[in-house]
């Protein structure tokens, strides 16, 4: 399910191409690089909503049900997976001043030293707030599999927020309003740029998707 504008070849498809990919938006752009779809192809709400399953099965992830009806058994599972892995959760306030620093992050996973952060404290039984609270730890659980389970080591950071947030969109929001996934992917790979991570390629210029993608040179 691959987008494109038109076979290049003909001058004027060629023409064509290259003027949407001079217009193409940053959000196109991430979503087309991270799965091979446009945000604005009316099919992309059922792709996703496919794909938040199928990632939430390959991570082992319990069912999302959970969170809501049974939140401590959702956290406990989650904590015993990491503590199986060698991975350490604490609370965010271990971690004060990087939350100062980054204060759009709502939980973090420490790679050097395979830690999570977040907010462990439950303080009410707000459905609402514990479904944010887990989701927000759900998605450092997924971040440290990715680290520590082989197949996914080579990941760029794109698929890797990409696939860590996809599994913790609701369905409903997937469908409705997709490109809110990738807008939250965009403002998680800022994050990881202001910590030093790189991009995978410079899929945020037109000409690169012109070059590798479009295979129009000149
Ligand atoms: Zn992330």
């Amino acid at each position: 399910m691959m987008d494109t504008v038109a076979n290049s070849g003909d001058g004027i498809e060629t023409q064509q191409t290259i003027e949407f990919r001079q217009s193409q938006s940053i959000i196109s752009r991430l979503a087309e690089y991270t799965t091979g779809i446009r945000s604005e192809n009316p099919g992309m709400g059922k792709f996703l909503v496919k794909e938040h399953d199928k990632y939430r099965r390959e991570y082992g992830l319990p069912a999302e049900i959970l969170k809501v009806v049974r939140p401590d058994e959702y956290e406990g599972y989650l904590k015993n997976l990491m503590a199986e892995l060698g991975v350490k959760v604490v609370d965010k306030v271990n971690f004060k001043d990087f939350f100062k620093d980054h204060p759009t992050l709502n939980a973090a996973y420490f790679l050097e030293t395979r830690t999570i952060a977040f907010d462990t404290r439950r303080e009410t039984d707000d459905m609402a707030n514990n479904f944010v609270r887990l989701s927000a730890f759900e998605h450092e659980v997924v971040h440290a599999l990715q680290d520590i389970v082989t197949p996914q080591l080579e990941l760029g950071i794109e698929q890797r927020e990409y696939r860590a947030l996809v599994v913790g969109f609701l369905d409903n929001v997937l469908e409705k309003k997709p490109t809110a996934l990738f807008e939250a992917a965009l403002k998680s790979l800022m994050e990881w740029q202001k910590q030093g991570r790189k991009f995978s390629a410079d899929w945020t210029s037109a000409e690169w998707w012109l070059k590798n993608v479009d295979k129009i040179t000149n």
